[in-house]
């Protein structure tokens, strides 16, 4: 079997695996983590398997940001929520686990129980130098591969009864400024 028919990500673009569907287009699919960090925690994938955000050709990937600009407004009013998150990780380092690029929105309320922290401490003017004529030079060199530090997690195996999805109408995303996000 290959990567993508073992990927439970895939099978959900497909919907072999049933989930809770919020948008679907010919590209993208967003639905809700059934495992979420707080009510209304959605994910959005790219529908070809990919397993990283650089492999996601650009034009896909500006669907997939559309589609998170719409969202990020929607999870928050659907769910009264005060912020949110959106988090992409690259590499089991930062917390990848899916074989699948995703990206997750996650609705935040004051004093809840979702981390995201780290501690800040202030950087040298020569390695802020030091590291910016890196990163440039990296870029200017213009390949664009995975770095041979990172690894793609691998596919688990699919769950076994996965259950029933309702049948719902897909809306079409249609992006409307929010009147007031709170
Ligand atoms: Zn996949």
């Amino acid at each position: 079997m290959t990567e993508e028919q073992q990927c439970p990500f895939c099978a959900i673009a497909s919907g072999n695996i049933p989930s809770k569907v919020l948008y679907e287009d010919d590209a993208v699919v967003a639905f809700l983590d059934i495992n979420p960090a707080n009510a209304g925690h959605t994910i959005i994938i790219p529908k070809k398997h990919y397993a990283f955000l650089y492999q996601v050709p650009t034009e896909e990937m500006v669907k997939l940001f559309a589609v998170a600009k719409a969202l990020s407004v929607a999870v928050v009013q659907a769910g009264g929520a005060q912020g949110m998150n959106m988090i992409y990780s690259m590499g089991p380092a930062a917390g990848q686990r899916a074989p699948h690029m995703m990206i997750h929105l996650i609705p935040r309320f004051e004093n809840d129980k979702v981390v995201i922290s780290w501690d800040s401490a202030p950087a040298s003017e020569e390695n802020l130098v030091n590291m910016a004529d890196k990163i440039k030079s990296t870029l200017r060199s213009g390949g664009v591969s995975t770095p041979e530090t990172i690894e793609a997690p691998k596919p688990e195996p699919k769950p076994s009864e996965p259950e029933k999805q309702d049948e719902e109408e897909k809306p079409k995303i249609t992006w409307v400024p929010p009147k007031r996000v709170p």
